[in-house]
């Protein structure tokens, strides 16, 4: 499991840290027995009795049918148990919101998308919608008598420790204190709000679902208007000092590059942002305020053997191989996962961008640089997962 908490003081309680030993065994290695857990954890078999009773009493363990094990007497096995509690998470897009609800187990509950141009609908407008959208969702996962333990939403921009969103340049927020603003839209939802970046919370979503689950040094790198990075070194979340580390929209890739909105040329955000992409392969686009249909356009082109889109989207692949090897020389990551536009153009970008990586490589075989799978609903799916962190990490949910 990786660390998701921003640190805090109370490391002390060791019947917490043993909860949260068996409840990581049991993730990882379903469905086990009361003695494997033992076996694994280091726990005296008493002690995990002990713990594993609690864990069923409050709904985070449940026991399934009676295995043979190897000494040939039956075992009961234990899983986790996504039955009653669930996280939920939110996305705020440039042009959508996504609402996630998951259970301990990780079974996606509950997944709504729903078009909403929060890019030009401003900041407060926008809280209302995640109001109401988080209202709905909790009216339904509470019909089905789960409780929900927490909210995560995840913005495409700097977040602070306090939910502040100092700087949202794709939805054009600035000092946005959101968290604050959400949780008084809710008058008090009487569970834990964070917010997060979408890149830290995209990148547990990978290491924590599909097919990069468990890798330990591994960079989301998102899709998007802005592109930023989600960095897990280690097994670790890297937040930086102020929480900004992965920030990297900025980063100078070509000098004589196109104009950015920082006011520089050829940032990364500049060269691969999902509006950099369709305003070079689509300039009859104009602005585009609904990315999708632009993108299957450009998919369609592609397949098609459309050759300027066809040299447009290699040039672009060779960049986005140059970026991961940036992040490649600073993190020495296993996997590179691309999301959003980047993962939906993968066909064409990927045979550019591994040949760019590898000649940038100085020791094979280095990073992959793969695409993600889980789609638009990446960083809402990793808010829900970080909505359960409490209880992950050891602590039993009130009442
Ligand atoms: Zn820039």
């Amino acid at each position: 499991m990786i660390s998701i908490d921003r640190p805090t003081a109370d490391l002390g309680d060791v019947r917490v840290t043993n909860r949260a030993a068996v409840l990581r065994h049991v993730r990882r290695h379903a469905p086990c027995s009361r003695a494997d857990v033992a076996a694994h954890t280091g726990l005296n078999k008493a002690t995990v009795s002990s713990l594993v009773a609690e864990l069923i009493e409050h709904g985070l363990l449940r026991e399934t049918g009676l295995t043979e094990n190897r000494v040939g007497r039956p075992a009961t096995m234990l899983v986790l148990d996504g039955a009653r509690y669930v996280g939920l998470g939110l996305r705020v897009g440039a042009d959508e919101l996504v609402a996630v609800a998951a259970g301990l187990g990780g079974d996606p509950v509950l997944t709504w998308r729903r078009a909403f141009p929060a890019a030009t609908a401003g900041a407060e407008e926008t809280v209302k919608a995640l109001a109401a959208l988080t209202r709905r969702a909790v009216t339904r996962v509470t019909g089905a008598e789960r409780t929900v333990l927490g909210l995560t939403v995840a913005v495409p921009g700097l977040v602070d420790a306090d939910g502040d969103v100092p700087a949202a340049p794709a939805l054009g927020w600035r000092g946005v204190p959101l968290a604050a603003a959400l949780r008084r839209a809710l008058r008090d939802p009487g569970f834990p709000l964070t917010v997060d970046s979408e890149a830290n919370l995209a990148v547990l979503a990978e290491q924590r679902h599909g097919p990069y689950a468990g890798t330990a040094d591994l960079v989301h790198l998102t899709g998007g208007p802005v592109i930023g990075a989600g960095l897990i070194s280690g097994g670790r979340l890297l937040r930086g000092s102020r929480g900004f580390a992965g920030d990297v929209g900025h980063l100078p890739l070509a000098a004589d590059g196109p104009p950015c909105a920082c006011g520089r040329r050829g940032c990364l955000t500049a060269l691969l942002g999902v509006d950099a992409v369709i305003g070079r392969l689509l300039p009859d686009a104009g602005p585009v305020t609904d990315h999708l249909p632009e993108i299957e356009r450009i998919q369609a082109l592609a397949r098609a053997g459309d050759e300027p889109v066809r040299t447009g989207l290699t040039e672009i692949g060779r960049l986005l191989g140059q970026a991961a090897s940036v992040l490649a020389g600073l993190l020495d990551p296993d996997v590179v996962v691309v999301g959003g536009h980047l993962a939906a153009l993968a066909p064409w970008l990927l045979p550019a961008a591994h040949a760019e990586l590898a000649a940038r490589t100085p020791v094979p075989p280095g990073v992959r640089l793969e695409a993600s799978t889980l789609g638009s609903a990446a960083g809402a799916l990793g808010g829900a997962t970080a909505a359960l962190a409490t209880v992950e990490a050891g602590r039993l949910p009130a009442g």
